[in-house]
């Protein structure tokens, strides 16, 4: 077993165990075509430790080599309307940003270009690239206006220049963030006033909501708004806003380069300050809702079987959503298939498909009626109101029953 004892983030050794689970399925988003492959599949182990000086929250067994993310592997959260109106605001955002600007831009991770094609509708000024090893697709977009790039974005891409770089839902499978962003940092060695955006799940809304399910092996590295900042600025970044968004799920932050001049564009000052004399509070402030998640977390599995229990017994449940929170959720509570049905999932890819880990078949909300579905556990608050009205639309005989 690898086992890093020192934070990646600051260096400190100061860090200390935080929640561990064994055996838990490397991948959230894998797609199996039989249930032997999907029962069968990889497992690592959670060993996650959190960080004194800073409160970054890692897992120190985490072994990369153990992820594929190829062709089998769809993450795709756009089938959502609810998502895709989000994602498509923080295009909006980027888009605004431009205004009175450059247009260049790059996106790191791109995976299958979701975002980047809603960006470019957006804009007809716009060129740029989209960076991801797993890209699968066509070279070019926008008559040549967008291309794509089969790599990781790095030092050896330097030539070309870009005014913004989007980096979403990456830096949390990286176990090691610094170097990522010291990589990018000097990627834009030519392009001192490019301004960079990053998205990531926030740590401290998931203790906070004692979300159980929201730890898993793809997510080696967690973060509070201060441990990000504190990412970028041990990069040689300086880390301007930092904002909650998504419901407070995920953090948005935007960073220039330290020496990109005074017309870089970002404020000096965000929500959240890197490396601010009130460091240790900071990190304090996280280490203490971590105590309180641990405090918590038994009664939360407790409940959660009797409630499972319970359901079985009086009908036939489903969860609702086959992401990652769906996959941890069956994972924990119905690793053997006894109590849960099904999985419900808007992604046409993914029905007719087997859950990672437990082999639950996975579903079109179409076929919940032929499958004499009681129940639907909701997997994330923000879809309660497109899952309702599904539901409404559908006359589905269901009864929701909301995380929490
Ligand atoms: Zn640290």
């Amino acid at each position: 077993m690898n086992s890093n004892l020192q934070c990646p983030v600051c260096r400190s050794s100061q860090t200390e165990p935080f929640l561990s689970r064994r055996g838990v399925p490397v991948h959230q988003n894998m797609l199996f075509r039989s249930q032997e492959e999907a029962v069968a599949m990889k497992r690592g182990e959670l060993h996650l430790l959190i960080c004194e000086q800073c409160g970054f929250i890692y897992n120190a067994s985490f072994e990369p080599s153990k992820l594929d993310y190829g062709a089998a592997y769809n993450n795709s959260q756009n089938f959502s309307p609810a998502f895709h109106r989000y994602t498509n605001s923080l295009a909006a955002h980027i888009a605004q940003r431009m205004k009175g600007s450059g247009k260049r831009i790059i996106e790191v991770g791109c995976g299958k270009a979701t975002f980047l094609h809603q960006l470019f509708e957006l804009d007809e000024e716009m060129t740029g690239f989209g960076f991801d090893p797993s890209y699968e697709g066509p070279e070019t977009a926008y008559n040549g206006r967008l291309r794509f790039v089969k790599d990781n974005y790095g030092p050896k891409y330097e030539s070309i220049q870009a005014d913004f770089v989007v980096c979403r839902h990456v830096i949390e499978h990286i176990p090691d963030p610094v170097r990522l962003l010291g990589s990018i940092r000097k990627a834009l060695s030519h392009s001192p006033h490019a301004l960079v955006f990053f998205e990531t799940p926030c740590v401290e809304w998931i203790l906070r909501h004692t979300a159980v399910w929201d730890f898993f092996y793809e997510h080696c590295s967690y973060f509070s708004p201060f441990s990000l900042s504190t990412a970028f600025a041990e990069s040689g970044f300086r880390t301007g806003q930092i904002r909650h968004i998504f419901q407070g799920q995920y953090l948005w932050l935007e960073a220039s380069l330290e020496h990109g001049g005074k017309d870089s564009g970002i404020a000096a000052e965000g929500e959240v300050g890197g490396g601010g004399g009130d460091r240790l509070g900071q990190a304090a402030e996280t280490a203490n809702l971590a105590r309180a998640y641990r405090e918590r977390e038994s009664a939360v599995f407790a409940r959660w079987r009797n409630r499972l229990f319970e359901l079985a017994h009086s009908g036939k449940p489903a969860v609702w959503g086959a992401g990652a929170k769906g996959v941890t959720f069956a994972n924990l509570f119905d690793p053997h298939r006894e109590q849960i049905a099904c999985i419900v999932d808007a992604n046409p890819g993914k029905q007719g498909g087997f859950l990672p880990g437990t082999g639950h078949p996975i579903v079109s909300y179409t076929e919940l009626r032929r499958l004499g579905i009681t129940d639907v556990l909701l997997m994330n608050p923000n879809y309660k109101e497109e899952v309702l009205q599904i539901a409404e639309n559908h006359r589905l005989p269901i009864k929701l029953t909301e995380l929490e």
